[in-house]
């Protein structure tokens, strides 16, 4: 098939397009009335070929073996290291030790039962030739690192290899008739092991290993890292330059905007700001200069807390940062103030570096509150969430020959799987949401729901983004290691997007022409489809130039800018102390400022353990399944995705553009302090965990 414009096509063809349309438009239904209504999003159950692919399915089985066997090796260090039926040091009464050993075994035998359909996953590649290749490339090697690790019965299975079957599920797992059972089974095997971890006999277990309650120091924390390694950047919180590097290479790195001087909201002083920054450097200069940055968290100012577990908080904080001036040995960004909310006051003190216990404990309330408007702001909201409306209307107004169904089909793989998941368990009531996050699950489910339909499309194009928070001056602010790799990826996309457009697109009227592109802009925006506002020109795609930065800006939006926000929840959100995802305990007073810094004094304040597992787990799932690569559009089948052989030289060049991206990248992190999260090979191409 030879993509073309419908405009363009005979009379007979332009009918049939139609029909399949008609057909497509039947399949692919809005539901707004979901728990983030109004938004539409897919009615479930998903069309056909939406759901999660075999591969994307072993990927997910792979991070639940390394739970579980991390689970195992911290139990193991308990009970298979105890003396016979000496009681450990614990919480747990006598009456509940058996309990406890009746969960150790369920755990166990979770793992078992995820190891072995794993190993029907070798008889389902070879029965199924089209993934058999992939299957043996990449994922067996993963997996097979997690369960040479731990085997049952291996160094670290302890007692595994006597569990029977019918420990969990009664018979052993029968060979899977299809892909699609497969994927069924491993869908409840792993609802299972969910469900487990939350039940009450889960919680003594982690009473009884010491992962409960609150954590006696970060030793506590660092424990649930046994087999799972401790990630690359724990701790970077609790350091003043790394928390400040965290707002420009971070899990949320769309926050800071230059500002000349700080508002009436938050009134540093000069004699504050020199505290941190030096004698010979000023307030004034730095805002004349463009060195000042401001993370601002008004938008969760009014949000109401939550209580589930127990009783969370968290504030709308607003945090001062600068970069040292020029000539300065390094001109890496600086913390200089926090203040904990919005209104300034006696009872809402300005804490600098030099405040002892009051600024450790105000920077965990910059990092509570950076987290809670990452997961639902920048991750759910303005990637996941904001996608579904493109993928909703490109399968209901662009005929599958239409070249730009084509183009944005592969960056929509996927997603709307994922998406019908995180809304109908994630941010489910006792959800992991609401569990882990600060706010009360319904404030929670707004801030996404608001983030979307208050998007302003045309006015967030990555390059543009940038220019309006003032951060894309490399002179005032040199180490924005997102702004710069974003921007070579951003560029390589619109190359490719260009040429790819281009190709069947001769002029501006072409554009303007195409009936099928100007029903899908309509639908974009219109209340019954996507909802999306600033967007398109005068309620029209009219020119060939901003189609090509609408689409860059979709396809940038599914790939770069999710990845941005997706792996960091491994490499550092996974380790609780970096960025605990809700305080626990209220925000500080003036009086805190005159304590000198201890950590431990920080511990009240972090989640209790049992939570930190919780958040360990969620990092650990989505943080760490890579499925498919930006670019390799062919990376799962043996013929070449795009059949119009025009489209193969841009493609070529769009591959190679990557590939220089990714030596520069690499370059770039021999001078810096090195970011990995936009390297072209880390970053999948649709949003699918
Ligand atoms: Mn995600």
């Amino acid at each position: 098939m030879i993509p073309s414009l419908p405009q363009k096509d005979s009379p007979s063809q332009q009918q049939q397009r139609k029909q399949e349309l008609s057909t497509l438009q039947s399949q692919y239904i809005y539901d707004h009335d979901t728990r983030v209504q109004p938004l539409g999003v897919a009615q479930a159950p998903l069309p056909k070929g939406q759901n999660f692919s075999f591969i994307w399915g072993l990927g997910t089985l792979n991070q639940a073996l390394g739970i579980t066997a991390n689970l195992i090796s911290i139990g193991s260090r308990i009970f298979d290291a105890r003396p016979s039926n000496q009681p450990n040091e614990s919480s747990v009464g006598d009456e509940e030790l058996s309990k406890v050993e009746e969960a150790y075994l369920q755990l166990k035998a979770h793992h078992l039962n995820l190891s072995r359909i794993f190993d029907q996953t070798h008889v389902l590649s070879a029965k199924n030739t089209s993934v058999a290749h992939e299957v043996a490339s990449t994922v067996q090697a993963a997996v097979g690192a997690v369960t040479a690790r731990f085997s049952p019965g291996g160094s670290g299975g302890g007692s595994a290899s006597h569990l029977t079957p019918s420990d969990i599920h009664g018979a052993h797992p029968a060979l899977p008739e299809s892909l699609d059972q497969f994927g069924e089974n491993l869908k409840s095997t792993l609802g299972e092991l969910l469900h487990f971890l939350v039940s009450e006999i889960f919680e003594l277990f982690l009473r009884y290993v010491g992962l409960y309650g609150q954590a006696s120091g970060l030793s506590s924390y660092q424990a649930q890292f046994q087999l799972l390694p401790l990630p690359r950047d724990a701790g970077v919180a609790l350091d003043d330059l790394m928390f400040a590097r965290l707002r420009v290479a971070g899990p949320n790195p769309v926050v800071i905007r230059r500002i000349t001087a700080p508002d009436s909201r938050f009134p540093v002083t000069d004699a504050h700001y020199r505290l941190v920054m030096g004698e010979d450097d000023s307030l004034e200069v730095a805002g004349k200069e463009g060195r000042l940055y401001l993370a601002d968290y008004q938008v969760l100012e009014g949000v109401q807390a939550g209580t589930y577990p127990t009783q969370k908080y968290f504030t709308s904080p607003l945090a001062l940062f600068a970069v040292p001036k020029a000539g300065s040995p390094d001109r890496l960004l600086r913390a200089v103030a926090i203040q904990c909310t919005q209104q300034p006051g006696a009872s809402n003190p300005i804490f600098t570096p030099k405040d002892g216990l009051g600024w450790q404990v105000a920077r965990l309330f910059v990092q509570v509150a950076d987290g809670y408007y990452h997961e639902m702001i920048s991750h759910l909201g303005l990637t996941h969430l904001l996608v579904e409306a493109f993928v909703m209307a490109t399968a209901r107004q662009l005929a599958p020959e239409h070249p730009l169904n084509v183009l944005l089909t592969p960056h929509f793989q996927g997603t709307l799987a994922i998406n019908n998941a995180a809304v109908e368990s994630l941010i489910a009531p006792q959800g992991f949401v609401d569990r882990l996050l600060p706010g009360s699950i319904q404030a929670s489910t707004q801030l996404a729901v608001d983030a979307v339909l208050r998007f302003q499309f045309n006015h967030e194009l990555f390059p543009l983004s940038l220019a309006a928070r003032g951060v894309d001056d490399a002179e005032a602010l040199p180490d924005y290691p997102y702004r710069d790799d974003g921007k070579l990826i951003w560029d390589s996309i619109h190359g490719w997007v260009v040429d790819y457009l281009s190709l069947y697109y001769g002029s501006d009227e072409d554009v303007a022409q195409d009936y099928e592109l100007q029903a899908w802009l309509a639908e974009l925006t219109s209340e019954q489809g996507g909802g999306l506002q600033d967007i398109g020109q005068d309620g029209a795609i009219r020119t060939l130039a901003y189609l090509a930065d609408l689409v860059t800006m979709i396809i940038f939006t599914g790939s770069a800018q999710h990845a941005t926000v997706n792996f960091p929840q491994s490499y550092v959100m996974s380790y609780t102390p970096s960025l605990p995802l809700a305080a626990y305990a209220p925000a500080p007073t003036a009086a805190l400022a005159s304590q000198p810094a201890n950590v431990d004094a920080l511990l009240a304040y972090m989640p209790p353990l049992q939570q930190s597992f919780m958040q360990q787990t969620l990092m650990e799932l989505l943080g760490k399944l890579y499925f498919t690569r930006l670019g390799a559009y062919d990376r799962y089948s043996a013929t070449s995705y795009f059949q119009d052989p025009r489209v193969r030289a841009s493609l070529k060049s769009f591959q190679q553009r990557l590939e220089e991206a990714e030596s520069i990248i690499a370059r770039r992190n021999l001078h810096r302090i090195p970011y990995r999260t936009l390297l072209p090979s880390e970053i999948p191409q649709s949003i699918n965990i």
